[in-house]
Protein backbone atom coordinates (compact mmCIF):
# COMPACT_ATOMS: atom_id res chain seq x y z
CA UNK A 1 0.00 0.00 0.00
CA UNK A 2 1.82 3.19 -1.11
CA UNK A 3 1.40 6.70 0.11
CA UNK A 4 -0.85 8.27 -3.06
CA UNK A 5 -3.71 5.74 -1.95
CA UNK A 6 -3.87 6.81 1.74
CA UNK A 7 -3.87 10.64 0.89
CA UNK A 8 -6.91 9.56 -1.47
CA UNK A 9 -8.71 7.57 1.28
CA UNK A 10 -8.15 10.92 3.65
CA UNK A 11 -10.39 12.85 1.56
CA UNK A 12 -12.56 10.47 3.03
CA UNK A 13 -12.72 11.15 6.36
CA UNK A 14 -15.88 12.75 6.57
CA UNK A 15 -17.40 9.68 5.65
CA UNK A 16 -17.75 6.98 8.02
CA UNK A 17 -15.05 4.76 7.04
CA UNK A 18 -12.75 7.95 8.06
CA UNK A 19 -12.69 7.48 11.84
CA UNK A 20 -11.00 3.30 10.93
CA UNK A 21 -9.02 5.02 8.51
CA UNK A 22 -7.46 7.60 11.47
CA UNK A 23 -7.06 5.22 14.22
CA UNK A 24 -5.33 2.73 11.83
CA UNK A 25 -2.82 5.70 10.64
CA UNK A 26 -2.37 6.66 14.71
CA UNK A 27 -1.46 2.53 15.30
CA UNK A 28 1.14 2.44 12.38
CA UNK A 29 2.35 5.88 14.11
CA UNK A 30 2.83 4.30 17.34
CA UNK A 31 4.43 1.20 16.05
CA UNK A 32 6.85 3.45 14.14
CA UNK A 33 7.59 5.42 17.29
CA UNK A 34 7.86 2.28 19.42
CA UNK A 35 11.19 1.11 16.37
CA UNK A 36 12.36 4.05 16.78
CA UNK A 37 12.78 4.79 20.56
CA UNK A 38 13.98 1.22 20.62
CA UNK A 39 16.24 0.98 17.93
CA UNK A 40 17.68 4.16 19.67
CA UNK A 41 17.95 2.65 23.31
CA UNK A 42 20.02 -0.60 21.23
CA UNK A 43 21.99 1.56 19.35
CA UNK A 44 24.76 2.46 21.61
CA UNK A 45 25.39 -1.18 23.30
CA UNK A 46 25.67 -2.34 19.32
CA UNK A 47 28.28 0.41 18.72
CA UNK A 48 30.13 -0.26 22.11
CA UNK A 49 30.00 -4.28 21.59
CA UNK A 50 31.13 -4.29 18.09
CA UNK A 51 32.64 -1.10 16.82
CA UNK A 52 35.21 -2.10 14.39
CA UNK A 53 34.85 -5.76 14.53
CA UNK A 54 31.82 -7.86 14.05
CA UNK A 55 33.04 -11.19 16.03
CA UNK A 56 30.23 -12.67 18.74
CA UNK A 57 31.44 -12.76 22.27
CA UNK A 58 31.12 -16.72 21.36
CA UNK A 59 33.84 -16.37 18.83
CA UNK A 60 35.73 -14.05 20.73
CA UNK A 61 36.15 -15.59 24.28
CA UNK A 62 36.42 -19.33 24.18
CA UNK A 63 35.33 -19.43 27.91
CA UNK A 64 34.00 -16.47 30.92
CA UNK A 65 35.21 -13.53 29.62
CA UNK A 66 37.00 -12.35 32.72
CA UNK A 67 38.56 -15.57 33.54
CA UNK A 68 39.86 -15.69 29.96
CA UNK A 69 41.57 -12.01 30.17
CA UNK A 70 43.40 -12.05 33.11
CA UNK A 71 44.70 -15.89 32.13
CA UNK A 72 43.01 -17.88 34.42
CA UNK A 73 42.68 -20.78 32.62
CA UNK A 74 44.86 -23.95 31.51
CA UNK A 75 45.66 -23.42 27.65
CA UNK A 76 46.24 -27.07 27.37
CA UNK A 77 42.14 -28.07 28.57
CA UNK A 78 40.18 -25.16 26.92
CA UNK A 79 38.39 -24.72 24.28
CA UNK A 80 39.76 -22.91 20.77
CA UNK A 81 43.29 -23.23 22.09
CA UNK A 82 46.08 -25.48 20.28
CA UNK A 83 49.26 -26.80 20.85
CA UNK A 84 51.84 -25.01 18.21
CA UNK A 85 53.30 -27.45 15.45
CA UNK A 86 56.80 -28.40 17.09
CA UNK A 87 58.38 -26.77 13.35
CA UNK A 88 56.69 -23.23 14.52
CA UNK A 89 58.26 -23.51 18.19
CA UNK A 90 61.16 -25.26 17.83
CA UNK A 91 59.85 -28.09 19.88
CA UNK A 92 58.24 -25.89 22.52
CA UNK A 93 54.87 -26.83 24.22
CA UNK A 94 53.56 -23.40 24.11
CA UNK A 95 49.64 -23.37 22.62
CA UNK A 96 47.68 -20.11 20.90
CA UNK A 97 44.39 -19.46 19.93
CA UNK A 98 43.47 -21.78 16.70
CA UNK A 99 42.80 -18.95 14.47
CA UNK A 100 46.14 -17.42 15.58
CA UNK A 101 47.87 -20.39 15.62
CA UNK A 102 46.70 -20.89 11.55
CA UNK A 103 47.87 -17.08 10.74
CA UNK A 104 51.40 -17.37 12.59
CA UNK A 105 52.08 -20.96 10.37
CA UNK A 106 51.66 -19.03 7.10
CA UNK A 107 53.61 -16.37 8.05
CA UNK A 108 56.48 -18.69 9.37
CA UNK A 109 56.07 -20.22 5.55
CA UNK A 110 56.03 -17.29 4.17
CA UNK A 111 59.60 -16.20 5.93
CA UNK A 112 61.09 -19.50 5.17
CA UNK A 113 60.10 -19.41 1.72
CA UNK A 114 62.03 -15.88 1.60
CA UNK A 115 65.12 -17.81 3.52
CA UNK A 116 64.08 -15.62 6.70
CA UNK A 117 64.24 -17.37 10.12
CA UNK A 118 61.53 -17.43 12.44
CA UNK A 119 60.12 -19.22 14.75
CA UNK A 120 57.86 -18.89 18.00
CA UNK A 121 59.32 -18.47 21.58
CA UNK A 122 56.56 -18.30 23.44
CA UNK A 123 52.75 -17.52 22.83
CA UNK A 124 49.94 -18.42 25.76
CA UNK A 125 50.83 -17.70 29.36
CA UNK A 126 48.58 -18.49 31.89
CA UNK A 127 48.02 -15.81 35.43
CA UNK A 128 49.90 -18.20 37.41
CA UNK A 129 53.09 -18.68 34.79
CA UNK A 130 53.12 -15.27 34.65
CA UNK A 131 52.99 -14.85 38.50
CA UNK A 132 55.95 -17.35 39.32
CA UNK A 133 57.95 -15.04 36.76
CA UNK A 134 56.18 -11.68 38.39
CA UNK A 135 57.44 -13.04 41.94
CA UNK A 136 60.75 -14.45 41.25
CA UNK A 137 61.69 -11.03 39.55
CA UNK A 138 60.25 -9.03 42.25
CA UNK A 139 62.18 -10.88 45.00
CA UNK A 140 65.17 -11.60 43.37
CA UNK A 141 65.42 -15.09 42.95
CA UNK A 142 65.61 -14.21 38.99
CA UNK A 143 66.78 -11.41 36.91
CA UNK A 144 65.56 -8.91 34.71
CA UNK A 145 67.49 -7.97 31.67
CA UNK A 146 70.25 -9.31 33.66
CA UNK A 147 69.51 -6.95 36.63
CA UNK A 148 68.85 -7.72 39.81
CA UNK A 149 65.97 -5.34 41.27
CA UNK A 150 65.53 -6.56 44.36
CA UNK A 151 69.08 -6.10 45.26
CA UNK A 152 69.08 -2.82 43.36
CA UNK A 153 65.48 -0.92 44.51
CA UNK A 154 64.85 -1.30 48.10
CA UNK A 155 61.68 1.00 47.45
CA UNK A 156 58.83 -1.29 45.87
CA UNK A 157 57.26 1.57 43.44
CA UNK A 158 60.46 1.86 41.80
CA UNK A 159 61.38 -2.03 42.03
CA UNK A 160 58.05 -1.96 39.91
CA UNK A 161 58.14 0.10 37.84
CA UNK A 162 62.12 -1.54 36.60
CA UNK A 163 60.20 -4.63 36.29
CA UNK A 164 57.38 -3.26 34.40
CA UNK A 165 59.87 -2.29 31.76
CA UNK A 166 59.85 -5.81 30.55
CA UNK A 167 57.32 -7.74 32.21
CA UNK A 168 53.84 -7.35 32.37
CA UNK A 169 51.74 -8.00 36.36
CA UNK A 170 49.85 -11.16 36.69
CA UNK A 171 46.29 -10.44 34.90
CA UNK A 172 47.70 -7.75 32.34
CA UNK A 173 49.50 -9.51 30.10
CA UNK A 174 48.20 -10.02 26.56
CA UNK A 175 50.08 -13.07 26.66
CA UNK A 176 46.99 -14.58 28.32
CA UNK A 177 45.01 -14.05 25.28
CA UNK A 178 46.43 -16.89 23.69
CA UNK A 179 46.77 -13.65 20.65
CA UNK A 180 50.49 -13.12 21.02
CA UNK A 181 53.60 -14.14 20.30
CA UNK A 182 57.56 -14.03 21.20
CA UNK A 183 59.21 -14.36 18.62
CA UNK A 184 62.84 -15.40 17.86
CA UNK A 185 64.61 -13.68 20.71
CA UNK A 186 64.14 -11.90 23.81
CA UNK A 187 67.60 -10.26 24.20
CA UNK A 188 67.70 -7.03 22.27
CA UNK A 189 70.88 -7.61 20.96
CA UNK A 190 69.84 -10.40 19.05
CA UNK A 191 67.48 -7.62 16.87
CA UNK A 192 70.45 -5.44 16.37
CA UNK A 193 72.41 -8.39 15.01
CA UNK A 194 72.99 -9.18 11.37
CA UNK A 195 70.00 -11.92 11.28
CA UNK A 196 67.83 -10.08 14.09
CA UNK A 197 68.19 -6.73 11.42
CA UNK A 198 67.03 -9.02 8.21
CA UNK A 199 64.18 -10.37 10.20
CA UNK A 200 62.51 -7.03 11.27
CA UNK A 201 62.88 -5.64 7.83
CA UNK A 202 60.96 -8.49 6.58
CA UNK A 203 58.70 -8.59 9.39
CA UNK A 204 58.12 -4.86 9.12
CA UNK A 205 57.32 -5.64 5.17
CA UNK A 206 55.01 -8.37 5.56
CA UNK A 207 53.39 -9.64 9.05
CA UNK A 208 50.96 -7.19 8.48
CA UNK A 209 49.55 -8.78 5.28
CA UNK A 210 49.02 -12.41 8.13
CA UNK A 211 47.54 -10.00 10.86
CA UNK A 212 50.36 -9.13 13.00
CA UNK A 213 51.53 -6.19 14.63
CA UNK A 214 54.55 -5.39 16.77
CA UNK A 215 52.88 -4.61 19.96
CA UNK A 216 55.28 -2.58 21.47
CA UNK A 217 57.30 -0.42 19.19
CA UNK A 218 59.79 2.10 20.26
CA UNK A 219 58.98 5.98 20.59
CA UNK A 220 55.95 5.60 22.75
CA UNK A 221 56.33 7.63 25.86
CA UNK A 222 55.34 5.11 28.86
CA UNK A 223 54.79 1.75 29.25
CA UNK A 224 57.14 -1.38 28.48
CA UNK A 225 60.21 -0.64 26.62
CA UNK A 226 60.45 -1.59 22.78
CA UNK A 227 60.08 -5.25 22.27
CA UNK A 228 60.73 -6.29 18.88
CA UNK A 229 59.78 -9.64 19.74
CA UNK A 230 56.38 -9.63 20.71
CA UNK A 231 53.65 -9.44 17.93
CA UNK A 232 49.93 -9.49 18.04
CA UNK A 233 47.20 -10.90 16.04
CA UNK A 234 45.22 -7.53 15.28
CA UNK A 235 41.91 -9.34 13.96
CA UNK A 236 41.38 -11.20 17.66
CA UNK A 237 43.24 -8.81 20.02
CA UNK A 238 41.97 -5.23 18.96
CA UNK A 239 38.44 -6.26 19.88
CA UNK A 240 39.52 -8.19 23.22
CA UNK A 241 41.71 -4.81 24.13
CA UNK A 242 38.91 -2.49 22.61
CA UNK A 243 35.60 -3.81 23.59
CA UNK A 244 36.03 -5.36 26.90
CA UNK A 245 39.04 -5.50 28.78
CA UNK A 246 38.75 -2.22 30.33
CA UNK A 247 35.27 -2.83 30.81
CA UNK A 248 35.52 -5.80 32.92
CA UNK A 249 38.91 -5.71 35.14
CA UNK A 250 39.26 -3.55 37.63
CA UNK A 251 41.97 -2.49 40.01
CA UNK A 252 40.48 -4.92 42.64
CA UNK A 253 41.54 -7.70 40.14
CA UNK A 254 45.16 -7.01 40.33
CA UNK A 255 45.88 -9.15 43.72
CA UNK A 256 47.61 -12.46 44.63
CA UNK A 257 51.32 -11.46 43.61
CA UNK A 258 54.22 -9.55 45.35
CA UNK A 259 53.62 -5.66 44.58
CA UNK A 260 50.07 -5.55 43.97
CA UNK A 261 49.33 -2.82 46.04
CA UNK A 262 51.85 -0.72 43.97
CA UNK A 263 50.64 -1.80 40.60
CA UNK A 264 47.28 -0.82 41.62
CA UNK A 265 48.43 2.46 42.16
CA UNK A 266 50.80 3.10 38.56
CA UNK A 267 48.59 3.78 35.91
CA UNK A 268 48.69 0.49 34.87
CA UNK A 269 45.58 1.03 32.47
CA UNK A 270 46.94 3.94 30.12
CA UNK A 271 50.64 3.13 30.54
CA UNK A 272 51.11 -0.91 29.72
CA UNK A 273 47.74 -2.59 28.84
CA UNK A 274 46.35 0.71 26.76
CA UNK A 275 49.82 1.16 25.83
CA UNK A 276 50.25 -0.45 22.62
CA UNK A 277 50.73 0.53 18.94
CA UNK A 278 47.65 2.25 17.84
CA UNK A 279 46.96 -0.21 15.46
CA UNK A 280 45.52 -2.67 18.44
CA UNK A 281 44.29 -0.03 20.57
ZN1 LIG B 1 55.77 -10.92 24.72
Amino acid sequence: MGWPHRVKLGKAQKTGGGQLISSRRINITIIILVILIGSLLWLPGFAQESFGDKRSRRELFPIDPKTYLMGRFRPDTTRDFVLLPAELSGGRRTYLRTSVAEAVGRLIQAALKDSVPLWVLSATRSYDHQRAIWNSKFSGARTSMGRNLAQEFADSTERCLALLEYSSAPGTSRHHWGTDVDLNSTDPAYWRSGEGVVVMKWLQQHAGRYGFIMAYPPDREHGYRYEPWHWSYQPLSRPLLRNYYRRLITPSDLDGFLGAEVVRRLPWWEWYVNGVDEGLR
